[in-house]
């Protein structure tokens, strides 16, 4: 009937109404109107009614990938290293990467030698020009620069208040680890320390003893539960309880071999891509899937997505590492039954992470491990946790390294710096014990 809609539409509205007041008065009956738990409550998606936020006495909350103008992050002021030391080196990647060009960097110099040091004079930045993109934090390789949840830069004076100093920009480690508790931890775990490397530097040279790890007495030091949680979590993804818990579960889960019907003259782009990318698939049927599916990529026969590429590009690199290539397999293989051995077909990795789940997939025969990590069939993430964990053994960190490069080498994964850093931070360990990561791990 018609007109139906409009009268459902205004009892809504009503009942938002009814609500609000009803809310209100219910909260006001407790004295409890304006307590910030209550605005949390009433923000929250289990709300109802309406709740106006009275800005600016009252704000939301930020999240913590929230991000605005850049900011610099230097020692804290009470550091017992180097206090106030700016993590900055003045390299100037951020400037270079900064898209509309609002950095200005000043390297400073020592003043006897004139030499220049690794550590800015003047760093400003434009907040007026910047689009707080932040490519800076992202590119900077000494996680010296940060993006700020301060959005309360409006002011009178255009010229000067908006163009940030470096007394301006700098903050100590402690308010990043105060309004992005996460990522802080993530960073120092990859780092392998909380400190600066220059600061661990200073402390060597001083011979003042640092003390490792210093995770549980930091964090109980900022006192945030979130970071509490996490280092527990990565606590306990690092102890080899969890890998043989692992180990224990995937025996008895372990895949059933099952036979697949592969057809490559009539399947579609996606299932040539799926079969190609597949790991538990033997190899003259992926050689086969890719090279049908590159023969319709050459021709344009459909519309060719990254995926369709990248399982192509996968089943070369696993042929490849057989010393051959898929051509010469592709010739050994006719269509018809072939038996899957990793996976059911169900839990065959989609086209779109087809490179991901290559590098993840479980080794089709995990050698005996004499530690507790499984290291052959970790994902890049476990290995680059277990890299970085100061505490584990300098053995197992560096078998999960040398696994971790290899994948590495081979760009059998996505990249992340964090995978890096993890990386160089297990090599730091074994040269500061007068090895290699390759002779640790042996
Ligand atoms: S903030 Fe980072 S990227 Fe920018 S100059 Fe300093 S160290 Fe280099
Ligand atoms: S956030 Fe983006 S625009 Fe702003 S300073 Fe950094 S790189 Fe430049």
């Amino acid at each position: 009937m018609y007109g139906t809609g409009i009268l459902r539409g205004l009892g809504i509205t009503l009942r938002h109404f009814v609500d609000t007041y009803i809310k209100d008065l219910e909260w006001a009956s407790m004295g409890k109107r304006t307590d910030p738990e209550v605005f949390a409550v009433r923000q929250g998606t289990q709300a109802r009614g309406l709740y106006t936020v009275e800005y600016p006495d009252e704000k939301l909350a930020t999240p913590e990938r929230f991000r605005f103008v850049p900011f610099l992050v230097v020692n804290n002021h009470d550091d017992p290293y180097a206090p106030g030391h700016d993590w900055c080196t003045s390299c100037g990647i951020c400037a270079k990467v900064c898209p509309p060009q609002c950095i200005w960097i000043v390297r400073g110099s020592d003043p006897n030698t004139g030499r220049p040091k690794p550590e800015p004079e003047a760093f400003y930045i434009d907040i007026d020009i910047c689009m707080n993109c932040g490519y800076c934090a992202e590119y900077c390789p000494f996680d010296a620069i940060k993006m700020d949840h301060d959005y309360e830069l409006a002011s009178y004076d255009r010229t000067t208040a908006h163009i940030h100093d470096k007394a301006r920009l700098s903050k100590e480690v402690r308010y990043w680890q105060t309004i992005a508790p996460t990522r802080a931890l993530e960073e120092a775990q990859a780092r392998g320390q909380w400190e600066h490397k220059d600061t661990a530097k200073l402390a060597k040279k001083k011979d003042i003893p640092m003390t490792e790890p210093v995770w549980e007495k930091r964090n109980a030091a900022i006192h945030n539960p979130d970071v509490e949680e996490l280092a527990r979590k990565k606590a306990a993804a690092a102890a080899a309880p969890k890998a043989a818990t692992k180990a224990g579960a995937a025996s008895q889960a372990a895949p059933q071999p099952v036979a697949i019907s592969i057809d490559v003259e009539n399947a579609t782009p996606d299932q040539l891509a799926e079969w190609a990318a597949d790991a538990g698939l033997p190899l003259p049927a992926r050689a086969a899937a890719a090279l049908r599916l590159d023969g319709l990529i050459r021709e344009k026969a459909f519309d060719i997505k990254s995926t369709h590429r990248k399982a192509v590009s996968a089943a070369k690199k696993a042929a490849k590492a057989e010393g051959t290539t898929i051509d010469e397999l592709a010739g050994s293989f006719t269509s018809g039954e072939v038996v899957h051995a990793a996976a059911p077909v169900a839990e065959v990795a989609a086209p779109e992470s087809a490179e991901v789940a290559q590098a993840e997939a479980p080794a089709p025969a995990p050698a005996a491990s004499s530690s507790a990590l499984d290291v052959e069939s970790a994902s890049p993430d476990q290995l680059a946790e277990w890299a970085s964990n100061t505490g584990l053994s300098l053995a197992d960190r560096a078998k999960a390294a040398v696994k971790l490069e290899e994948l590495i080498k081979a760009k059998a994964f996505d990249v992340t710096s964090n995978h890096r850093k993890a990386l160089s931070s297990a090599k730091k360990a074994a040269k500061e014990a007068g090895t290699t990561i390759q002779d640790a791990a042996g």
